[in-house]
């Protein structure tokens, strides 16, 4: 069997992000594979961890990846701050041709088009992916993943970061399918009883209102705030809220535009411009949008740059929303871009950044801890990935051994297999599969 199947068996998927199914990304022929260690989101250390534990495995991945794609470059980007990964991986390429990328410290560093062009010089051409200039990235949990794959285990847990307002910030492998609630417990619990949760990071992940949400193959750590914390009260602000003061309070300053990684790089993203949409209708609004095609949603502008607290970020992700609903491709400049001659030295360092989300009080080392948990029930969505849901292919009632696969890719479609997380009986299907 070869590689692209074995990955497709263990339902392996983009473990930094949307979760784009990866038996699909490494079908290809290119020059690089990169990946993906930059991990940028403020307090989120997992990645870290995992290449400092792991690193043997992550190499093994990626050349795995560069054999089954030809590609004769391997990059592996990481922040140069990581010192103890850094060294781990300079011990698991000794003998290979391998370069590790070091980064500065800054937002978003993990960013692909960033990556990309930090790494290669390269810049993705506008509204393309790394496949159009000959390269792959992978994030290092997948490339984790896809050794693991090769000895037929599959994507059955996750890495993670629960930090925050818990007695013991950690980061861990937690069973695929465990609530929240759960994983705080791991880390000792909440030391407060009036906390929020953030899920996937502090710039570009979101307030999760269900504790009982479950463990999905994207996440990449759970943040614990005070109920009361401003990012809490930024982040759960409703939408016609973050829309009638961006509409009336916007002085078109610019210096969202200005402070934006991908505007600086050359690409056509001015979200300043997004937010004149927010007075138009429809149609008229159609115009403002473009400018939000090639944000990568990363929150920068709208948690850190905007003087005014306002929402350029939530306007661009509306935008780009709309144009998916109504089908609208990029038609913008797509002349090679051109990086400003600012691009270096504005980059946000994530220390001021940590700093003005007043998260310095949490910005702590949340080590690699090795835990022992068996959970007495998990619930598994059927959409983890991006493409089609899986298919349930278990009975309810039916008992289900841990690495059974309990949903299936719908036959010709893009999408990732789902397998038990333990052993147990199904209990219910709908929209996720409940295991006890
Ligand atoms: S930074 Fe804020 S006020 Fe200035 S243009 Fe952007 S959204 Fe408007
Ligand atoms: S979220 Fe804002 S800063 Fe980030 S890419 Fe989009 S427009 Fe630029």
């Amino acid at each position: 069997m070869d590689l692209k199947e074995k990955i497709r068996e263990a339902g392996i998927v983009g473990a930094g992000g949307a979760g784009f199914p990866a038996h699909v990304k490494i079908d290809a022929e290119v020059e690089y594979v990169i990946a993906n260690g930059a991990e940028c989101e403020p307090l989120i250390h997992k990645d870290g961890e995992l290449m400092e534990r792991f690193a043997e495995e992550v190499v093994e991945g990626l050349k795995l990846v560069m054999a089954a794609t030809g590609a004769p470059n391997g990059i592996i980007g990481i922040k140069e701050k990581k010192a103890s990964a850094v060294e781990a991986l300079r011990q698991a390429t000794s003998t290979t041709e391998i370069k590790i990328h070091l980064l500065d410290d800054y937002y978003p560093a993990g960013d692909e088009v960033m990556l990309v062009y930090e790494a290669t010089g390269r810049l993705i051409p506008p509204g393309g992916i790394p496949l159009n200039i000959g390269i792959v990235v992978n994030n290092v949990e997948s490339l984790y993943n896809i050794a693991n794959a090769t000895q037929n285990i599959p994507v059955i847990s996750k890495f993670l970061t629960v930090t925050g307002v818990v007695k013991q910030p950690m980061s861990f492998v937690a069973p695929i399918g465990i609530s929240l609630k759960e994983a705080i417990e791991i880390a000792g619990g909440a030391t407060i009883n009036d906390y929020a949760v953030l899920t996937d990071g502090a710039m570009m992940g979101r307030l999760e209102q269900n504790i009982e949400a479950p463990i999905t193959k994207t996440m990449s750590g759970i943040i614990v705030l005070p109920a009361e914390h401003h990012l809490v009260e930024r982040k759960g602000r409703p939408a016609e809220i973050m829309n009638r003061i961006g509409k009336s309070a916007c002085d078109q300053c610019r210096l969202c535009t200005d402070r934006c990684h991908r505007y600086l790089l050359g690409y056509d993203v001015q979200p300043h411009n997004v937010m004149r949409s927010l007075g138009y209708s429809d149609l008229d609004a159609d115009y403002w949008r473009r400018w939000a095609y090639l944000c990568c949603e990363c929150g920068l502008c709208s948690l850190y740059s905007c003087p005014e607290e306002l929402y350029p970020k939530e306007a661009c992700e509306v935008s780009r929303r709309i144009f998916r609903e109504k089908d609208i491709q990029w038609k913008g400049d797509d002349t090679q871009p051109k990086p400003h001659i600012m691009q270096e030295y504005r980059r946000t360092p994530l220390k001021l950044l940590v700093r003005h989300l007043g998260l310095t009080e949490y910005d702590r080392p949340a080590p690699f801890v090795e835990i022992d948990y068996s959970p007495r029930q998990v619930r598994l969505p059927l959409s983890q990935h991006i493409g089609a849901p899986a298919e349930p292919v278990v009975r309810v009632g039916e008992k289900v051994r841990k690495g059974q696969v309990v949903a299936e890719i719908p036959r010709g479609q893009l999408g990732a297999r789902i397998h038990a997380s333990i052993d147990g009986t199904i209990k219910n299907i709908g929209s996720e599969i409940l295991i006890d």
